[in-house]
């Protein structure tokens, strides 16, 4: 799997230095797209995809509690 690191993919990450740690996951419904999820400074987790960037209260979505199962 290719990694990119690039801020281009998700507006979350865009500006976004706080975010020290960085997983990807590929989304389900397209081979050329990817999710991230991350770790910001507090401990705190955010994913990119719309579950967790529409989610008024941030919960976890399935990638975040994936990669938390780990
Ligand atoms: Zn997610």
């Amino acid at each position: 799997m290719i990694q990119q690191q690039g801020s281009q993919l998700l507006p979350l990450w865009r500006g976004a230095d706080r975010w020290v740690r960085r997983f990807q996951y590929p989304c389900l419904t397209d081979p050329e797209c990817r999710y991230a999820v991350a770790i910001d400074t507090e401990g705190k987790w955010g994913c990119s995809c719309p579950a967790w960037t529409h989610a008024p209260k941030r919960k976890a979505c399935e990638h975040i509690r994936a990669r938390m199962a780990k």
